[in-house]
């Protein structure tokens, strides 16, 4: 499948990793937007938040778990970090895998 997240989660695309196991893959934003900046990408092909099903409940758990662990072993769990999920063209999703970024390291603005 021509995707890009699929790609990185194949290894066909290098990235930097953090944390895998079987259903996520965390990796840094190639462009950060903060000194903290992961990728929490679901190992299934899902193109987004929109189209979740109930057979995915354990997976949305797991990605938001998985968030948790990172921002303590990344250190901002004190300090406070973002989570967001972009959906769609008014957000401006432009990779249509599954992903939750989490961002943090410092005083995060509020567009
Ligand atoms: P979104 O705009 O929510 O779809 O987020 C996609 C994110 O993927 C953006 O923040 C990009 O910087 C990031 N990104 C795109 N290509 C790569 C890549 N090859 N490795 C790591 N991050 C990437
Ligand atoms: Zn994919």
């Amino acid at each position: 499948m021509d995707c890009l997240f699929c790609k990185i989660i194949n290894k066909e695309i290098p990235s930097e990793i953090i944390y895998e196991n079987n259903a996520v893959l965390v990796f840094k934003d190639a462009k950060p937007v903060a000194p903290v900046h992961l990728l929490i990408v679901s190992k299934k092909h899902i193109p987004s938040v929109d189209h979740l099903t109930s057979e995915d409940k354990n997976l949305v758990g797991e990605i938001f778990l998985v968030a948790q662990k990172m921002a303590k072993e990344q250190g901002v769990a004190e300090t406070g970090y973002r989570l967001v999920f972009n959906i769609g063209k008014d957000a401006g999703q432009t990779v249509d895998h599954l992903h939750l970024h989490l961002i943090g390291g410092e005083k995060l603005p509020w567009a």
